[in-house]
């Protein structure tokens, strides 16, 4: 097996430091409904670790809950609430989204609230070993002391210089120096330590929850590409010059950025989905063919039509894996080559757009050898078992809600009614996507022909089946209602 690792650069062998593989991913912070861009890397790290499994390996992941923040903090004094409120709720709803999602749970979920005194321990190490201090009730890490500091992020001291500032309040010796305790305020939580009350910097908790529950080195850690600087670096800076061991971490893994538009989808922008919203409309094995069709590293765009092709394309596995087809002794369709690909893939630094595509192939061909009255009984269950890995649930409402033979109906009807007004009928196919592909360009061909009442027609008799139609900037879409 190959991972690519950020710090490096390279795609290398996987060889884990030790019989257990270490694993730690950047939670969230939960002050409002997880969105989109949350799945994603949720997703994500959820095959990464499903795959060391199957592989063999026994694997440990952890991933933090950053339970006290700024965010969190501002919107409970907006609402009247206590900041553990807010981090409650919303730490509870994450957790049922990411069960929704298929989402397998971590083997740890430490809170930050709960670990504080294993952060005070860090930092107290920080400072005695030269690299952290202490200024007017809060503590520092010192980062010119860290010689190789902005090697992950590949950044030089006087780039960062350019954007590094002094907060008024703050009592930096450098302006890079960043915060591992934070003084308190008035209405804020805060805890007691050396240094007097105060509450702990964002990047402390990941560099003590990963040392206290994994130890000083690590084998995977990740994050989205977003948290390479300057999150991941001060953890680097953090835990070095706390153990004393480099690296801490061999294989850094980065996921790209979930777009809407040209942006990240992010809550600041507005541009979001939430993850709830999604489901109401769409099956989670949906989300996670739209998120595994593109390698892991690289920025994904989310579009209503990219969403439509992935529902698609798992309702059709949906149909392939749980259709009944009585067994015989007859000539099976032999599985081993899909799997080979699906394992080749995979070992390559999880190349899931590869995986993917040997599974569609696979249920082409289960089709196909149906058709031609051949046994396709153990592909069938080759494509359960491989879907499995990738977190499928192949769970469905398309074969309930429609059923094509109204549908085959409808488009025949039309076709009949848009030859007699001079517009060039569409395909009758044997399949959901080919017949709804041909009714949305006929309805758009028969409203430029300013044939209204038959477009309409074609909206309602669908709404009818159970098929609502969307009319969006990049096209219409179609979705069971
Ligand atoms: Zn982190």
């Amino acid at each position: 097996m190959k991972i690519s690792d950020t710090l490096s650069g390279k795609k290398t062998d996987f060889k884990p430091i030790g019989k257990v593989v270490t694993m730690y991913v950047c939670g969230v912070t939960p002050y409002d409904d997880s969105h989109l861009g949350h799945a994603m890397s949720a997703i994500i790290f959820d095959v990464v670790r499903r795959y060391l499994r199957f592989r063999g390996y026994q694997v440990k992941v952890v991933q933090n809950i950053t339970d006290v923040d700024d965010k969190i903090i501002n919107r409970a004094n907006r609402l009247g609430v206590t900041a553990a409120e807010i981090a409650g709720k919303y730490a509870q709803s994450y957790k049922e989204e990411m069960e929704a999602l298929n989402v397998s749970p971590v083997d740890i979920n430490p809170k930050a609230t709960e670990e504080i005194p294993t952060m005070l321990e860090v930092i107290k190490g920080l400072i005695a070993k030269g690299f952290a201090y202490a200024a007017n009730g809060s503590v520092y890490y010192r980062v010119k002391n860290k010689t190789d500091y902005g090697k992950l992020s590949r950044r030089k001291f006087d780039t960062m210089m350019v954007g590094a500032s002094v907060e008024p309040g703050e009592e930096k010796e450098d302006p890079l120096d960043f915060v591992l305790w934070k003084a308190a305020k008035p209405g804020e939580p805060s805890w007691e330590s050396p240094w007097g009350k105060g509450r702990p910097g964002w990047h402390i908790e990941c560099s003590a929850m990963s040392t206290k529950y994994l130890g000083e080195q690590i084998d995977i850690h990740g994050g989205g590409t977003d948290l390479v600087f300057p999150h991941h670096e001060n953890e680097i800076a953090q835990t070095e010059s706390y153990t004393g061991k480099v690296p801490f971490v061999k294989y850094w893994m980065h996921n790209g950025a979930l777009q809407l538009g040209a942006e990240k989808m992010s809550k600041s922008l507005g541009n979001l989905v939430t993850i709830r919203d999604f489901l109401t409309k769409h099956t989670p094995d949906s989300f996670r063919i739209f998120v595994l069709g593109s390698y892991y590293r690289s920025p994904l765009t989310y579009t209503e039509e990219a969403v439509a092709a992935a529902q698609s394309g798992a309702d059709r596995l949906v149909r392939v894996v749980n259709k009944e087809v009585a067994a015989g002794k007859k000539k099976a369709l032999e599985p081993k080559p899909y799997y080979d690909r699906f394992i080749e893939a995979m070992d390559d630094d999880f190349n899931t757009p590869q995986a993917i595509a040997a599974l569609f192939d696979l249920a082409r061909d289960i089709n196909r050898a149906e058709e031609e009255g051949m046994n396709a009984g153990k592909a069938r269950e080759t494509l359960k078992e491989l879907g499995g890995i990738l977190g499928l649930t192949f769970e469905g409402k398309a074969e309930a809600t429609i059923d094509i033979e109204p549908l085959k109906k409808l488009a025949s009807a039309i076709n009949q009614k848009a030859k007699t007004a001079g517009v060039s009928a569409g395909a009758v196919a044997d399949d959901i996507e080919t017949i709804m592909a041909s009714l949305i360009s006929m309805r758009k061909e028969l409203r430029k022909a300013k044939q209204f009442n038959l477009a309409d027609e074609i909206r309602d008799g669908l709404s009818a089946i159970g098929i609502a139609l969307e009319d969006t900037a990049q096209g219409t879409v179609w979705k069971r209602k």
